[in-house]
């Protein structure tokens, strides 16, 4: 090889690799999981955004120094069907076909009203830093084992601090629980019926009664949770493919064998002529798990809302208002409260009245009437607050154990995936890759006017990322976009396709 430049000796690599890592008797290894302790990784995280920010850090007056506050996101979520490996385990009981991960994503760094840095993508995992991996199934017992083991640690924790130039910069912390889907929120909120609202507490058959619903109180410690971007794209989607399935009847429920038949004819043919018309599965079981309605399906079922419209039977302008909707409270920007409490009343408004026979879905009725107030309560804008990032990381746990790690040993294999995901997220190395300019599709006029600042063109979610295109896996599928997370958008219907009759969704 004769350009040194390009590419430094492998000692080089391995010393700037080592840089990536926080320090060792932070990180915990067993064969079942792979942990490094939420101080040590924020610390580490801080420091290496310093590093990154250096340029405008000096700049700093000195009363300033102790200013600091970073705010980031956090959450986990499983996944199952991963291989086994034929390797000893520690305990007789240990099964390694599903996994739980949890992370952290660093949003923004402020000092005082400046904002020091900003995640550029908040949806992608190239900020999306480890707090642990394990090898066990996603259930209600996990999930609040994990939710309390880590808020426990965020109780614990103290004020980061960076030195250099003769300076300590002293920096607080501030975590968001966001990166959850519907089915953790309805855990951690204890909401046991799927179609109940943990927010209100109303049922689904009372989500039409729109202005009553919009006088209901509100938990509001459970408005933390946010809303959930990616699963709102997919859960809209589904939701009005189950109405128009039942559009021949009117009605919420088929009843009888005539009625059955009618519907799942309906649908045989609305899936043939997605098939046909936009090359889209809808609504097909996946092999293994799930089914074939991932977040890029959805998004371009919205983006073709006339096509969609003629297929489905319904009315374009339903379609066209939630992916609006949709668009906006993706955009990762600040939203006009107040035009938009308006715009999804309205919404909600319509659909019942085109369709007073359909229930709205938990999810509509989450975004439509207890959005604007979720939207009013985040911290930072709610497009950024989206889980994608975690939800992602399972596709590079596939990759990174399949293909990156070693199999001397599961801790070996461990510890090569957390080391990965350490190396794949350090806010040096990702601010150093190139962002892909973006396929911006332009805002529709709608969208717009329930922005607030609409003009920047940092356009976060909306015109999707496709700058994890860049590394190793150009898999792409003749998709336009395809580093979404549709592998792992699993468990959570795979009932889907025998409850025909309560498949509205759980979100
Ligand atoms: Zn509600």
């Amino acid at each position: 090889m004769s350009a040194p430049d390009k590419f430094p000796s492998y000692k080089v690599v391995q010393e700037s690799k080592k840089q990536c890592y926080p320090k060792p008797e932070n990180i915990q290894v067993t064969s079942t999981n792979a942990e490094v302790s939420l101080q040590a990784l924020l610390d580490h995280t801080v420091e290496r955004l310093f590093l990154v920010q250096k340029p405008v850090i000096v700049l700093l007056q000195e009363n300033e120094l102790d200013k600091f506050v970073l705010y980031s996101k956090w959450g986990f979520d499983g996944s199952s069907g991963h291989s086994s490996y034929k390797q000893a385990f520690c305990s007789p009981e240990a099964s390694d076909s599903a996994v739980f991960i949890t992370s952290i994503v660093p949003l923004r760094l402020v000092n005082g009203d400046q904002i020091i840095w900003q995640n550029p993508r908040p949806a992608s995992t190239r900020y999306c830093r480890p707090i642990k991996i394990e090898f066990i199934k996603e259930s209600t017992d996990t999930s609040i084992a994990e939710k309390e083991k880590v808020q426990s640690q965020i109780n614990k924790l103290i004020n980061s601090i960076v030195t250099f130039d003769n300076k300590s910069f002293i920096v607080t912390h501030n975590l968001i629980l966001a990166m959850v889907d519907g089915k953790i929120c309805n855990v951690l909120t204890d909401t046991s019926s799927t179609l109940k609202c943990f927010l209100c507490g109303a049922t689904s058959k009372q989500f039409n009664l729109i202005d009553e619903m919009v006088k209901r109180e509100v938990k509001t410690d459970n408005l933390s949770f946010g809303i959930s971007v990616l699963h709102g794209w997919i859960r809209f989607f589904e939701c009005l493919l189950h109405l128009s399935y039942k559009l021949p009847l009117k009605k919420w429920q088929a009843r009888g064998d005539v009625e059955k038949k009618i519907v799942s004819e309906n649908k045989l043919r609305i899936q043939k002529e997605f098939k046909d018309k936009l090359g889209l599965l809808v609504d097909k079981p996946k092999p293994g798990f799930g089914n074939s309605n991932d977040g890029n399906t959805a998004r371009r079922f919205f983006q073709n809302s006339e096509i969609s419209a003629e297929i489905t039977k319904l009315d374009v302008e339903i379609i066209e208002k939630i992916h609006i909707v949709m668009i906006v409270v993706a955009s990762g920007h600040e939203i006009k409260i107040n035009e938009f409490r308006e715009y999804t009343y309205k919404t909600a408004k319509y659909f019942v009245e085109k369709y007073p026979w359909y229930n709205m879905s938990p999810t509509m009725h989450k975004f439509f009437i207890h959005g604007p107030e979720i939207i009013e309560s985040a911290l930072l804008p709610i497009g950024q607050l989206t889980e994608e990032a975690q939800e992602a990381r399972n596709k590079d746990f596939k990759r990174y154990r399949e293909h990156n790690s070693r199999k001397c040993s599961r801790e070996k294999t461990n510890l090569d995936i957390l080391n990965l995901f350490l190396l794949s997220s350090d806010p040096v190395i990702s601010s150093k890759r190139k962002l892909l300019k973006k396929k911006t599709q332009s805002m529709p006029i709608e969208a717009l006017a329930l922005l607030k600042s609409p003009d920047i063109r940092v356009s976060l979610q909306y015109a999707k990322d496709t700058d994890d295109d860049d590394d190793d896996d150009n898999d792409n599928d003749d998709d336009d976009n395809d580093n979404d997370n549709d592998d792992d958008y699993d468990e959570d219907n795979d009932s889907n396709e025998d409850n025909e009759d309560n498949n509205h969704d759980q979100f």
